[in-house]
């Protein structure tokens, strides 16, 4: 792949496989079944991130997402930012929800609303919000780090 995989047919037509890994990420992982090999790449890639300092201690290279779940319902809150190994032991010893930065957290959650909530969150932790399908398919093909992006 040399640019964006844009989708000619479906109810996504139009739109990139890159930005609908922050749209609708569920697509992209149906699309993955059902053999295109391109989102299968693109969802593997997704679990490769490493994030910029982590938001509890300042130490270089998040690696985690922290979600506080409620008793009622399926609901849960995102805790801002993203987390080193460390800080991230200490929510999970305080009953937090802890998961890999990855996209495969955003598949985590039954309603497509809160899967969004999640890929929302991780495009404002890699700086993505109102990227261009460009930046999102170089973010895709760039090795782990959030820094050689800026
Ligand atoms: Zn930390």
């Amino acid at each position: 792949m040399t640019k964006p995989f844009v989708l000619q047919l479906g109810v996504h037509a139009g739109k990139s496989l890159e930005r609908l890994m922050f749209t609708d990420p569920r697509y992209v992982s149906v699309l993955a079944t059902a053999g295109n090999r391109y989102a299968g790449w693109l969802i593997k890639r997704g679990e490769d991130r490493v994030g910029p300092v982590c938001t509890g201690c300042g130490q270089a290279d998040s690696r985690y997402l922290v979600f506080y779940r409620q008793r009622v319902d399926d609901d849960f809150t995102i805790l801002p930012g993203a987390y080193c190994d460390k800080c991230a032991r200490e929510h999970k010893n305080l009953g937090r929800t802890v998961m890999s930065l990855g996209f495969s957290a955003t598949l985590w959650p039954r309603r497509k609303i809160d899967q969004i909530r999640i890929a929302k969150h991780i495009s404002e932790i890699f700086a993505l919000k109102g990227a261009s399908d460009e930046k999102l398919f170089r973010f895709f093909r760039e090795s782990g780090s959030s820094r050689h992006l800026r």
